[in-house]
């Protein structure tokens, strides 16, 4: 499946001068979704991972897909203030500003193996800061799953200790 064919690249989107690659054309069709399924569990066999953490918001849906066919325990990484119960909290930086992810600290137990999925990667700092929540608590990341992957932007250098498998790569 050549998935780049299904990707739609929407240009000065948010803000001018930037290329949006917007995976809901991955969603609405059903044999890409598919083989993004068939990817990530290929790639991360349910008995290798204890929980598969979803990046808010488009990390939602292979991670809900991914916990459903493997019966693997689905654990969100929320931006700030979202989630109602006791939660363990990572600041980072963006091109303007910074931002919060959170977790809720029950959802990782110490010793336990995490997936953690999203959409794309571009300079890799929300997963960083999400593998920083789940090893502060003393889970181990156990893989990195992204449909798309942005390598030009050194993502690498933030967290290429970890195990990454993206599908699409765009240079
Ligand atoms: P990073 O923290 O790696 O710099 O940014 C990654 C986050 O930004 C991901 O959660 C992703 O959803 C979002 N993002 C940034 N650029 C794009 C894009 O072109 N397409 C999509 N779908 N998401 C993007």
């Amino acid at each position: 499946m050549n998935l780049d064919t299904v990707i739609a690249k929407i240009p000065d989107f948010p803000k001018p001068g930037i290329l949006f690659y917007d995976i809901t054309t991955v969603f609405k069709t059903p044999a890409a979704l598919r083989f993004c399924l068939e990817q990530i569990c290929s790639h991360f066999p349910a008995e290798e991972i204890d929980g598969v953490v979803g990046v808010e918001s488009r990390g939602f849906i292979m991670s809900s897909l991914y916990a459903h066919e493997t019966q693997t325990p689905l654990l969100l990484a929320r931006k700030a203030g979202k989630l109602p119960g006791k939660t363990v909290s990572k600041k980072y930086a963006l091109e303007y500003g910074t931002a919060t992810m959170e977790m809720h600290v029950e959802d990782i137990v110490a010793g336990k193996r995490y997936l953690i999925v999203d959409d794309l990667i571009a300079t890799g700092g929300t997963l960083a800061a999400v593998a920083h929540m789940i090893e502060q608590q003393g889970g181990e990341v156990a893989g990195i799953f992204s449909i798309i992957g942005l390598p030009f932007l050194q993502y690498e250098e933030k967290i290429g200790q970890y195990r990454i498998i993206t599908l699409q790569d765009y240079h």
